[in-house]
């Protein structure tokens, strides 16, 4: 089994869509960034990444490259997904706290779940979102929305050592 920690955070703007884990959220303002800026789908990715071994999106997705502009992170998981996969990893459970003071997040939390997973083909029970707030005493969350995820890789495919 493999460990693996991705932590992100988005600034929030006017005139930007809110996208958490591919669900449009209604809300006065959204997250700037190359992609769809969903950070809670960027700190999952990085977690994956980080447990693989493979580095972190900004290596691999580079918000250089026009190619990612605007681009649905989901999109972005599925190519880690298949990076992780082909190397004879499978997703063993996935942890994320999504960090911020508002919109109140926690009716979609389920419905995000179940998105994840469907993406990591793994069963919901093996997928856990969950949001708080910092008590109003963030800057960070206050400004924007940070995400934490935990990710537990299990190895499909133990390679063998040489002796
Ligand atoms: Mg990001």
């Amino acid at each position: 089994m493999r460990i693996g920690h991705g932590y992100d955070v988005h600034r929030l703007v006017p005139d930007r869509k809110l996208i958490l884990c591919g669900i449009e959220i209604p809300y006065e303002k959204g997250l700037l960034g190359h992609s769809d800026a969903d950070v809670a789908v960027h700190a999952l990715m990085d977690a994956i990444l980080g447990a693989a071994g493979l580095g972190d999106i900004g290596k691999l997705f580079p918000d250089s490259d026009d190619k990612y502009s605007g681009i649905s992170s989901l999109t972005l998981l599925d190519e880690v997904i298949k990076l992780v996969r082909a190397r004879g990893y499978g997703l063993g459970n996935a942890d994320i706290t999504i960090v911020a003071q508002a919109p109140k997040l926690s009716r979609y939390t389920e419905e995000m779940r179940r998105i994840l997973a469907a993406r990591l083909l793994v069963d919901a029970d093996r997928v856990n979102v969950k949001a708080t707030t910092e008590e109003n005493l963030g800057e960070v969350s206050t400004r924007g929305i940070a995400a934490h995820a935990v990710v537990l890789l299990e190895e499909a495919r133990p390679r063998v050592r040489a002796l």
